[in-house]
């Protein structure tokens, strides 16, 4: 069972005031804006319903540059080199051009927390009217206000976001013990009809799971199934939706950054990487607001732009995602074979990368030396 750490009860004192910067939501998308605000001067205030890094949010596979880019190898795990594809007639092993690592989920929120400057408190965000967030500990007002809370794009001020008929999918891994060498996905239907099974190794345990980009195919009974293929026990849950369509980074005077902008790429799934470079984006512009080398609107407006510029190379993940299902199994296998071709791994694999690519946040200005933290006591 995760250690519950955030306040309850008596402990859960009231909070409200006004302040420069107001992140909602402390996972890679909250924490990588905080970073980037970092020594501006500003009074940022990041709230979450959980402490840091106590719910783990996914499979934690990230190019391994990422980590190194933002100095965060002491969450490492696990690296491949390559990537397994099965499929009911045959598998292939793809030689990438760079590597994947996995992480520590609580390591990594609290390296990368170590690198702002802001207040942290715990609360529950239950909405928002204008610049005010309502939480189920008070109104906390800001002219600055940044959605980091998920695919559920809470602070959007419309009707909401809402599986199954949302641009969602859904994704349920399951955590043994164990090793292994190999990063594997599975495109095979007896797992899921659209969508991949994947097993990703992480030292001492495995994380197994399931992907459906169809929000309405439960995927518990092939998680399971997936899991006694390889011999393991179905044990420690965690899933969520993904979102696989991009939305709208900027709405009603509010910024949104990863899965509540759908910046969680289609087809693969993979969020975190996606995430951390646009909450960087948003951070820098941000930060040009309270060092008055910008405004809010031209923050809006930039950070808007900036997002949606991505838009065509989301439209063309999502057209494949809607491509893998429909090949018949048999030309699947000699297809993802033939994909296996080194100069075609190199040139896909690259582009791939470049979606958000690890040198973007190695031009951001360098964290802070010591934990500087301000966290009230409440
Ligand atoms: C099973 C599974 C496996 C995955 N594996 C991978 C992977 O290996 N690699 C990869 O790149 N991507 C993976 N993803 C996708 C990835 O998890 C997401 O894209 C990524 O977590 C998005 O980051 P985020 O910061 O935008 O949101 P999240 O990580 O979802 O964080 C949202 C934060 O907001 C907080 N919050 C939510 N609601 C409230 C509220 N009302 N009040 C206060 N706080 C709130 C939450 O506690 C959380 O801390 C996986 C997803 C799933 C479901």
């Amino acid at each position: 069972m995760p250690r519950r750490a955030t306040k309850r009860g008596a402990e859960r004192t009231p909070l409200s005031g006004d302040v420069d910067v107001l992140i909602c939501g402390a996972s890679f998308a909250g924490l990588a804006v905080a970073r980037e605000l970092a020594g501006a001067g500003a009074e940022v205030l990041m709230i979450d319903r959980y402490e840091i890094g106590e719910r783990q949010t996914s499979a934690c596979g990230i190019p391994t540059d990422w980590l190194k880019a933002l100095d965060l190898m002491g969450s490492f795990r696990q690296e491949f080199p390559e990537l397994v594809v099965h499929t009911p007639h045959g598998t292939a092993r793809y030689d990438l051009p760079f590597t994947f690592s996995t992480f520590d989920y609580p390591a990594l929120c609290s390296l990368l927390d170590d690198q702002n400057d802001a207040r942290f408190e715990t609360a529950k965000v239950n909405g928002r009217t204008g610049n005010t967030v309502h939480t189920d500990r008070g109104d906390i007002t800001a002219p600055l206000i940044v959605d980091g809370l998920g695919w559920r794009r809470m602070l959007a001020g419309d009707e909401g976001f809402q599986p199954p008929d949302a641009p969602l999918s859904r994704g349920l891994e399951v955590h043994p013990f164990g090793s292994s060498g190999d990063l594997e996905i599975w495109i095979d239907r007896r797992y899921v009809p659209a969508g991949y099974g994947w097993s990703f190794p992480a030292d001492d345990e495995i994380r197994i799971g399931v992907g459906s980009f169809d929000p309405r195919f439960h995927v518990k009974g092939t998680t399971v199934l997936l899991a006694e293929d390889l011999g393991s026990e179905a044990v420690r849950y965690q899933g969520n939706w993904i979102p696989h369509q991009l939305r709208p980074a900027t709405a009603d005077g509010i910024f949104f950054a990863g899965d509540s902008a759908g910046h969680c790429l289609p087809l693969t799934a993979e969020g975190i990487r996606t995430a951390l470079y646009f909450g960087i984006a948003l951070g820098r512009e941000l930060r040009a607001v309270v060092e008055q080398r910008s405004t809010r609107s031209r923050a809006l407006a930039r950070y808007h732009a900036f997002s949606a510029g991505h838009e065509w190379k989301y439209r063309a993940m999502l057209g494949a995602q809607r491509l893998v299902p429909r090949i018949p199994p048999r030309l699947l296998g000699p297809a993802v074979r033939a994909m296996g071709a080194k100069r075609f791994i190199d040139w896909s694999f690259g582009h791939y990368f470049d979606v958000a690519n690890p040198a973007f946040a190695l031009a951001s200005p360098a964290p802070l030396p010591s934990r500087t933290k301000l966290r009230a006591v409440a």
